[in-house]
């Protein structure tokens, strides 16, 4: 599959769409998959690329060298807050996906110490601007799991993306609202991504939500078209391209059922296919619009989100 290169298109030119899960557990964390199984599954299910972000223990490496995968270095972090007893956020997660190789990264199973808890998102922050100085990026994980609202998360600095998909979430607690959060943290002027992942801790959590990247088959190309935002985020439906053309926006995709055309404080078109069978729509793009972002769904159900294109 090729995108074309169009005036605003959300990915660039020339590369070809590689399917990745960003946020991934083992036993070498609490996950049930060893990370043979975990990663025979996702490449049985057509993933070029992963990383396993067990808590607090960094993977470089691909632990099962059989299978042809390209691993990015990856943890998870975790930072305690008061809870919901205290009418207060629960906790701030971090995903940190790095190349492997780069010589800032700690070693193969490096374990940090726990980062600790504090009173308020901010205060997670030390922790997130160490995983930068360790030369990785980072990902806000599942808000609304975590019991972050915006009006908590949106002080923190430095993350690329954050969580709009997490199985995890949606599996076991029915929390499928995060991109309601993306939109709070969009309308407010954050230039964050993103992205769609798992979180699979039991067997079968894994490969329901991934990234589509348009990336050369290497690690550093793969996370620079990560922090570009040159990817879509699926639960099934492919997006082919995302572009502004003449003051409409346009999708082109698998064959969906609708097409949602979202930016927060402005109601724009759902277009609907009463075939379920369309595989593009546009929407002319009104004056003022901060951003301008799209979710596909497919006669199931299943959605792809868009990044979003920035207009001011
Ligand atoms: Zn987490
Ligand atoms: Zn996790």
């Amino acid at each position: 599959m090729r995108i074309q290169q169009h005036a605003f298109s959300a990915f660039s030119a020339g590369n070809p769409f590689l399917k990745g899960a960003l946020h991934v557990h083992t036993t070498r964390s609490d996950g049930r998959g060893t990370p043979e199984e975990v990663i025979r599954l996702h490449h049985a299910n057509g993933y070029r690329f992963m990383a396993l972000t067990d808590h607090n223990l960094i993977n470089q490496q691909n632990l099962c060298p059989d299978v042809p995968m390209t691993f990015l270095t990856g943890i998870e972090r975790d930072f305690s807050l008061p809870g919901r007893a205290a009418n207060k956020p629960h906790c701030v997660h971090i995903v940190g996906l790095g190349v492997p190789g780069d010589d800032r990264l700690p070693p193969q199973d490096f374990h940090p110490e726990w980062a600790g808890r504090g009173e308020s998102c901010a205060d997670a922050q030390p922790m997130i601007d160490q995983m930068h100085a360790w030369s990785l990026s980072t990902i806000y994980a599942h808000p609304e799991w975590s019991g972050t609202t915006y009006r908590d998360f949106g002080v923190l600095t430095g993350n690329f993306a954050m969580e709009v998909w997490n199985s995890g979430c949606v599996m076991d607690n029915g929390l499928d609202n995060h991109a309601a959060y993306w939109d709070e943290a969009l309308d407010d002027g954050q230039r964050l991504w993103g992205v769609a992942v798992d979180d699979g801790h039991s067997m079968d959590q894994h490969c329901h939500g991934w990234v589509m990247v348009a990336a050369q088959d290497d690690p550093a190309s793969i996370l620079a078209a990560l922090e570009k935002g040159e990817f879509y985020a699926s639960c099934g439906p492919e997006i082919h391209d995302f572009y502004i053309e003449d003051g409409v926006a346009h999708v082109d995709c698998s064959p969906a059922a609708s097409v949602q055309f979202v930016s927060l404080r402005h109601p724009l078109p759902c277009v609907r296919s009463a075939q379920k069978d369309m595989t593009h729509a546009s929407c002319k793009v009104p004056e003022g619009l901060r951003y301008i972002r799209a979710v596909v769904r497919d006669a199931g159900g299943l959605q792809a989100w868009t990044n979003p294109i920035f207009l001011r």
